[in-house]
């Protein structure tokens, strides 16, 4: 999916900075007029905060976002003899059958920080409540293992809209959905800039929300 979107960016005519992390948003006065990378600054009219978890580590935004990391560790296993053709959820366990045949087993939560390492504890669990959920998995090879981290904050769903920043938004806090939730994320952050309206009640969502946004310490939008 990232493939097919830095490919549309680019049929589009943006301008890709990669490598080059944000520092910090660049303030002017009451607005947001761009973001401060590494070793250049980049102007612009609008500004998306989008980067997941790390999102709080851009200079300027922690107040907006209070996530912390949700580390997910994930299996991939093949068996020659099981043959798996939709995705399978158990409380314990979710099975994602990939087109080249593997099965993606996963997933746990576990709240460690920015560590993306695998743990043998963590791999254990996964592969026991597998090989409960279908014996037949006892024989499959373990192919790859792996970590990633989503963002999470207590209790609240997504962290969408815009600031008291003028020209600066934010687009985070998807949690397990952010892949489902990427589309319509797009669309009410496009309409924002374009048309200065959404089509959908984004309020519950507001960075406004948490006390820590705001320089007084109440809150501008509901719960
Ligand atoms: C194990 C696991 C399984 C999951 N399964 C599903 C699923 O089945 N369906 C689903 O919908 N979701 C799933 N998710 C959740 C999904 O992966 C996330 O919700 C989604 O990736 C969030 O997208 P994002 O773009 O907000 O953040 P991310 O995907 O975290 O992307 C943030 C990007 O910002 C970049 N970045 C970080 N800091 C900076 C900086 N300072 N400057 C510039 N760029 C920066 C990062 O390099 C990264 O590329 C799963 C997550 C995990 C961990």
């Amino acid at each position: 999916m990232t493939a097919a979107i830095l490919k549309a960016a680019e049929r589009s005519g943006t301008e890709i900075f990669s490598g080059d992390g944000a520092k910090a948003i660049w303030r002017n006065g009451d607005g947001c007029v761009g973001l401060v990378l590494q070793n250049e600054k980049v102007e612009a009219k609008w500004t998306i905060i989008a980067a997941g978890c790390f999102s709080a580590t851009i200079e300027g935004i922690a107040r907006y976002v209070p996530v912390r990391p949700a580390k997910g560790q994930m299996a991939a296993l093949r068996a020659d003899d099981l043959k798996m053709e939709r995705v399978l959820w158990s409380e314990r366990s979710i099975f994602v059958p990939r087109n080249d045949g593997r099965i993606l087993a996963g997933a746990t939560v576990e709240y460690a920080g920015f560590d993306k390492r695998t743990t043998a504890g963590g791999i254990e669990k996964i592969l026991s409540a597998a090989i409960d959920l279908a014996p037949g998995l006892a024989n499959a090879r373990l192919e790859e293992t792996w970590a990633g981290l989503a963002s999470r904050f207590s209790g609240s769903p997504s962290i969408l809209g815009p600031t008291d920043v003028d020209g600066l938004l934010i687009a985070t806090g998807h949690f397990r959905s952010g892949i489902l939730l990427a589309p319509i994320t797009a669309r009410l952050v496009r309409e924002w800039i374009t048309e200065q309206r959404v089509s959908a009640d984004w309020d519950r969502f507001s960075p406004l929300r948490f006390p820590s946004a705001t320089t007084d310490g109440a809150s501008r939008a509901p719960a």
